[in-house]
């Protein structure tokens, strides 16, 4: 019998994400268990109902700090780093233009040019004040809103695989809505194989496929959520400078990392950077792989250190990037 026959899967949708689990033991205990720990995070973290503890951060902006429990504050400073860094396109403050445009939340029109133009000024990461020893967050400005949809998956799959450890289970993957983690391969086999979706294709059609051992893969793509109109995408990776959709030559970038939070950040960072600026940054993250899929058919491997990666589709041309062409 082979690894994928004997495999056990569990699944859920939390985070208005389809979610699975893969096990190899027959535990739907366990799975439970997993399915309540993501969904006590996204209770936590989410901006898509009135509470958590995120929404009460966004509701004082512009009156006071808000303390919020430990784990929600260091992802909050891990956000805000990652906004500070520079030319950075990742915004954690992106909030009032990502719920005014509403990409993914049946937003099918595009904002009136002055509204996304008063909305720019209050989404300045630098307006974020953090305290870590009193553990409070200030949004200095009224009508600021920090929103984690580029970070908070990551971060979760990374506490359900510490979890799973935890618990004793040594081979596991965890599918967060297109963010994956995994523990170790499935047993008898190199790794996990993990689909590279084909951007605008069949839900099932792949480009090609990643192989990977304890490692996470994640995916931002511009296919995921977005609009059409009048033969206009509009997807919902905003462009933090114009309020407008991040627009370059990329269709989708693919972080194969240690760490799920790790691959999460730098997905959004990387397709704000576009391929030539993407590369260099990535020489000095080495710990880091990333996929680039062009809107010109190219898949550009940064590298094969952490995965194996086979290209399934003839409609796309490889390369993969050696010291000598970055
Ligand atoms: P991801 O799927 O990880 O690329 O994250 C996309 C989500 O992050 C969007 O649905 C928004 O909630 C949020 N977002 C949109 N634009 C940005 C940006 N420039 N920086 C940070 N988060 C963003
Ligand atoms: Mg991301």
């Amino acid at each position: 019998m082979s690894a994928e026959e004997r495999v056990y899967a569990y699944s859920a949708v939390l985070m208005g994400s389809p979610i699975l689990l893969k096990l190899f033991e027959h535990d739907e205990a366990l799975a439970a268990r997993v399915f309540r720990l993501i969904k006590q995070y996204e209770i936590l973290l989410t901006v898509n109902r009135p509470q958590s503890e995120v929404m009460s951060i966004n509701q004082a902006a512009g009156l006071h700090p808000v303390k919020v429990s430990p784990p929600v504050f260091d992802l909050i400073a891990c956000a805000h780093a990652a906004s500070l860094f520079p030319e950075s396109l990742f915004n954690f403050t992106i909030g009032p233009l990502v719920k005014r445009w509403k990409i993914g939340f049946r937003g099918d029109s595009i904002p009136p040019a002055e509204e996304i133009e008063a909305l720019l000024p209050l989404t300045d990461p630098r307006q974020v004040l953090l305290d870590k020893e009193a553990c409070t967050v200030f949004l200095q400005q009224k009508g600021m809103e920090i929103d984690l949809g580029a970070i908070a998956k990551g971060y979760i799959a990374d506490r359900v695989r510490d979890y799973l450890q935890r618990e004793g289970v040594t081979q596991a993957l965890i599918n967060l809505g297109g963010n994956i983690q995994t523990l170790s391969g499935p047993p008898e086999e190199a790794g996990w194989g993990i689909g590279l979706k084909k951007p605008f294709a069949a839900p099932d059609a792949l480009i090609g496929v990643i192989n990977v051992r304890g490692k996470s893969v994640v995916t931002s793509g511009i296919y995921e959520r977005y609009f059409e109109l009048n033969n206009q995408r509009y997807h919902h990776i905003l462009d933090p400078r114009s309020g407008y959709p991040l627009d370059n030559e990329l269709l989708s970038v693919t972080v194969i990392s240690e760490d799920s939070i790790e691959g999460d950040i730098a997905t959004t960072l990387l397709y704000g950077m576009g391929v030539e600026k993407g590369l260099a940054y990535l020489h000095t993250r080495p710990e880091l792989e990333a996929i680039f899929v062009t809107k010109a058919g190219k898949v550009i491997c940064s590298s094969q250190r952490l995965s194996s990666f086979t290209l399934l589709d003839s409609e796309f041309q490889p390369e993969i990037v050696t010291d000598k062409t970055v």
